[in-house]
């Protein structure tokens, strides 16, 4: 208990000395925040080029979602399974993307099972009411068993990606991976994971490596996005060749980010692990950047790419410059929104 209340006054005194640093620019009047978010917004455009356009836009120029979550409903989906989205606004065909990893995701969100040489390790799991179809459906018809799923990591604790995971934890047997803190809130709010709730199974730490057969995924903790959440890195090959992948756990600012104290703070957090993703990115040497939602990464259409490759350039494969840019649109884009945030600390916004 001590030691909280050490934390809090420690948190509370950095804030207060923020907020005095905030006033004494303001005082020499140095600081021109509106061309502070411009560069910023500026540097995020020029990372992202034609190639990360859904990520600048969800997190540059759209609206952001920044309430904190404390509901505790059962979802319309679960609650009434035909209120769920149409088959049509979801459904994708499974692809084989490189020779040990396969789209079984959507449209709009992604599944990926990497195959080993002892079973295989599914990467996010969707939605619950098509998760049955795109994965284990998906899996089958690109002649994978969904029973040799031994791993299942979820990169956080959203719909969109635990969906699938007490299912495939409770048919299969198979091992769930996520983050401590999103454990908490899984446990914490069982009518809103009604369904979407795996028993509490193993806890990812950053460093910590998934290995199964001659493979091993890294986790990477990148808190952010969710306080749990977790992003990875691993190898896959293209026709034999070895190709290094950066896989982003968490995009959207959707937490609580209104007002300076805590937004702030949570922006300092969601860059800090950007910064720390590209850090292991470059060490991995990644030239892919995967992500869990189709327009940041643009899975859905290069699976179709894919299809007409030829023997042309694999179309996930940008190179590592490319995978930087990616993160550096995610910082940019946050630490614009942060500056918006330190002026609201001398110009309190209305
Ligand atoms: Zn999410």
């Amino acid at each position: 208990m001590k030691s909280h209340l050490t934390g809090i006054v420690m948190v509370s005194a950095l804030v207060a000395a923020a907020i005095a640093d905030a006033y004494a620019l303001q005082g020499s009047s140095v600081r021109d925040f509106d061309a502070e978010i411009r560069t910023a917004m500026q540097s995020a455009k020029t990372a992202a080029d034609v190639e990360f356009l859904g990520t600048l836009s969800r997190l540059c120029l759209l609206p952001q979602s920044s309430t904190e979550d404390t509901f505790d409903n059962v979802p319309a989906f679960v609650a009434k399974p035909s209120s769920a989205p149409a088959r049509e606004t979801w459904y994708a065909d499974p692809a084989r993307v490189f020779d040990n990893l396969y789209f079984v995701g959507g449209k709009v969100h992604s599944a990926w099972a990497l195959t080993t040489s002892d079973g295989i390790i599914l990467i996010d799991t969707i939605f619950p009411y098509n998760s049955e179809e795109l994965i284990v459906g998906g899996m089958r018809k690109l002649g994978l068993d969904p029973k040799n799923i031994k791993y299942v990591l979820i990169s956080h604790a959203h719909a969109d990606h635990i969906g699938g995971a007490e299912m495939l934890q409770s048919r299969y047997g198979a091992h769930v991976v996520m983050g401590a803190a999103d454990w908490d809130v899984v446990a914490k709010y069982p009518n809103r994971y009604k369904t979407m709730a795996p028993k509490r199974d193993i806890v990812g730490t950053d460093g910590m490596k998934i290995t199964l057969g001659e493979t091993a995924v890294t986790i990477w903790a990148t808190p952010g996005h969710t306080p749990g959440t977790l992003s990875y890195t691993f190898t896959v090959f293209d026709r034999g060749r070895p190709v290094h992948v950066a896989y982003s756990g968490g995009t959207a600012f959707n937490f609580p980010n209104r007002t300076p104290d805590p937004g702030i703070r949570n922006f300092q957090t969601y860059i800090d692990s950007q910064k720390h993703m590209a850090a292991q990115a470059a060490a991995t040497g990644a030239t892919v950047i995967l992500s869990n939602h189709s327009e940041f990464d643009n899975a859905y259409n290069k699976n179709r790419m894919l299809a007409g490759r030829g023997n042309g350039p694999h179309p996930y494969e940008l190179g590592t410059d490319w995978v930087q840019r990616y993160f550096q649109v995610m910082q940019n884009c946050a630490r614009a929104a942060q500056i918006g945030l330190e002026r609201d600390l001398v110009r309190p916004a209305k």
